[in-house]
C-alpha cells in the first residue's frame, strides 16, 4: 500500500520513540564512566547487522529498540578511561545541535539561509583563536586528513595553477617530519604529487623537527633539480605529542619561498590552554593550518577545520561556476562564495552547529582549562610510571602523551595493552617508540580524573604480574 510520504504515520507514537531515545542517549552520557570502557559487539547484535535488505520495514518502534541496544557499543572514547590513538570525549552540546541538524536537513554546500550564517560564525572564530589577518578563510570539514587534503591542494596550485593541465613535469618536493602524520603522505599521493614527494625530516630527542637537518635536505632537492614548495610543523605530534618550533619553521619558510602548514589535529586547540599557548607561537604565521574539534575541544565526531591565510588563493583552488550553481543578488541563490567555492564537497552536512554550540555553551576558557587539566594529568601519570621500577618511561612529557614499557620487553608490553582493552578497565593503545613496543596513553578526555589514572596504573601493573 503507498504511503502518502515517508513521515510517521502515527506521529504520537514517534514523538513517544522519540522521547525514549533521548532518554536512553541522556542516560548514556550522564553515565559515560560506567561500565567496560570498551566491549566488544555482542554477537547477537553481530547477527542483526546481517539481515538480508529489507523490503518490507518494520517500523519506527523497532528501529528505536534496536539503536537503543546499539549506545553501549562505541569505540569507547567518551569514557573518562579511554586513552587510546587520539579521540576526543565528545558532549552534551552535540547532543542538542545533532538534533537541531537532524530536524533543519540543512545542506550547507552554499545558497543564503541560516545555516550558513552558523558556518561563518565558527570561521570567524577560528581566525580570532589564531591570530589570522581578516583576509584569511576556512571551512568546516570532516577532519584533519581532508583538511589537509584542502590546504596541500591550496598549497599546490599557489605555487603551480595546476588545476586544468595538472602538475606536468614540475617536481615538486615538500617537508614534515617523520613523526608527522599518515594523512600528509596520502594528500600527496591523492593531489598527484606522489607520496615519496614528502620527505621526511629526522627529529631530534624530543621528537621535534630537525632544523638543521631540513636546511640541508631543502639544499640537496634544489641541487638535484627538484622544486621545494612545501613545508609542514606539526602540533601536536599523534605518537609522542611533541610540538614542532613552529615560530623557526614560519622563518625557514619565508626564506626559502615555502608555503607553511600545520598540522595541529589535536595540539592546535592548545591556543585555549595558558599551558600549551607557548608551544603554538608563530601558528599565527602559518599559510594553512589543519586541526580538529572533535579530538581536544570535544566536539562530537566528526568535525574538523582548514583554515587558510589567503582567501584568494583558498577560492583560487576550488572555485567554478557551472550553470546549475549560478550565484544571484537576491533570493535564496544570493551571498557568494559558498563553502562549496572553498572545498571538494557540493553536498555538506550542517557540522558547524555543534561546533557553534560546544564554544557558545562552555566557552574558550573552560576548554582551555580541560586542555591544561589534561597536560597536568600527563605529568602525572609520567611521575607515577617513573617511581615503577617495572616501566620505563620512552619519550619526554609535551603534551597529553605519555608512553612507557615494561622491562621485561615488547611481548609483555603488548600483552598490557591487549589486556587493559579486552577487561575494560581502560584503553591504551600500543605502538613503538625509537623501535620499542609502548603502551601509549593520550589522554584528551575531559572527564577523566587524577583518580582514573591511579586505577589504570594499577590494571597495568596487576596484568604485568
Ligand atoms: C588525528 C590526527 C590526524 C588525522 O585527523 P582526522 O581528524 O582523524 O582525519 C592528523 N594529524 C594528527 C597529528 C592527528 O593526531
Amino acid at each position: 500500500m503507498a504511503r502518502p510520504s515517508l513521515d510517521p504515520e502515527n506521529w504520537p507514537a514517534f514523538r513517544a520513540s522519540a522521547q525514549k531515545m533521548l532518554e536512553a542517549a541522556l542516560d548514556k552520557m550522564e553515565q559515560a564512566g560506567e561500565g567496560a570502557v570498551w566491549a566488544p559487539l555482542p554477537e547477537t547484535l553481530k547477527r542483526q547487522m546481517h539481515a538480508s535488505l529489507p523490503e518490507q520495514g518494520v517500523g519506527m518502534e523497532k528501529v528505536q529498540a534496536q539503536l537503543e541496544e546499539l549506545l553501549p557499543f562505541g569505540v569507547g572514547n567518551t569514557h573518562p578511561r579511554f586513552f587510546g590513538w587520539v579521540h576526543g570525549s565528545g558532549g552534551a552540546a552535540s547532543l542538542l545541535a545533532e538534533i537541531t541538524a537532524a530536524a533543519m536537513n540543512a545542506n550547507l554546500g552554499g545558497r543564503d539561509h541560516g545555516a550558513i550564517y552558523v558556518e561563518k560564525q565558527v570561521v570567524a572564530w577560528v581566525k580570532e583563536m589564531f591570530g589570522f589577518p581578516a583576509g584569511a578563510s576556512g571551512l568546516v570539514v570532516s577532519g584533519t586528513s581532508m583538511a589537509t587534503i584542502v590546504a596541500l591542494k591550496v598549497a599546490r596550485d599557489a605555487k603551480l595553477g595546476a588545476r586544468k593541465v595538472g602538475v606536468g613535469a614540475h617536481r615538486l618536493v615538500g617537508y614534515a617530519s617523520s613523526e608527522a602524520h599518515n594523512c600528509i603522505n596520502r594528500a600527496f599521493d591523492m593531489l598527484g604529487l606522489g607520496s615519496d614527494a614528502l620527505r621526511a625530516v629526522p627529529v631530534n630527542a624530543a621528537f621535534e623537527m630537525d632544523m638543521p637537518a631540513l636546511r640541508k635536505m631543502i639544499t640537496a632537492d634544489r641541487a638535484a633539480g627538484l622544486e621545494p614548495f612545501l613545508l609542514v610543523g606539526t602540533a601536536g605530534t599523534v605518537n609522542v605529542g611533541a610540538f614542532d618550533d613552529l615560530d623557526a619553521l614560519a622563518d625557514i619558510a619565508a626564506a626559502e619561498g615555502l608555503w607553511l602548514h600545520i598540522d595541529g589535529a589535536f595540539g592546535a586547540a592548545g591556543v585555549l590552554s595558558d599551558i600549551l599557548r607557548p608551544r603554538l607561537r608563530g601558528v599565527e604565521r602559518a599559510d594553512s593550518l589543519a586541526f580538529d574539534f572533535h579530538k581536544w575541544l570535544h566536539v562530537n565526531y566528526d568535525a574538523g577545520f582548514v583554515l587558510v591565510r589567503d582567501e584568494g588563493l583558498h577560492r583560487a583552488a576550488f572555485e567554478s561556476a557551472p550553470d546549475y550553481l549560478a550565484s544571484a543578488a537576491r533570493g535564496l541563490a544570493a551571498g557568494r562564495p559558498w563553502p562549496v567555492d572553498y572545498g571538494p564537497e557540493l553536498s555538506r552536512g550542517f557540522r558547524a552547529l555543534k561546533v557553534w554550540a560546544q564554544i557558545t555553551a562552555l566557552g574558550t576558557e573552560a576548554l582551555g582549562a580541560a586542555i591544561s587539566r589534561n597536560c597536568a594529568q600527563a605529568k602525572l601519570l609520567a611521575d607515577m610510571v617513573d617511581k615503577e621500577p617495572s616501566l620505563e618511561r620512552l619519550a619526554p612529557v609535551a603534551s597529553s602523551v605519555v608512553v612507557f614499557a615494561h622491562i621485561l620487553g615488547d611481548v609483555a608490553t603488548e600483552e598490557i595493552v591487549l589486556r587493559l582493552q579486552e577487561n575494560g578497565v581502560a584503553v591504551p593503545s600500543l605502538t613503538s617508540v625509537n623501535g620499542r613496543k609502548a603502551v601509549r596513553v593520550n589522554i584528551t578526555n575531559h572527564r577523566t580524573r587524577n583518580e582514573d589514572l591511579r586505577v589504570f596504573l594499577a590494571a597495568v601493573l596487576a596484568s604485568a604480574r
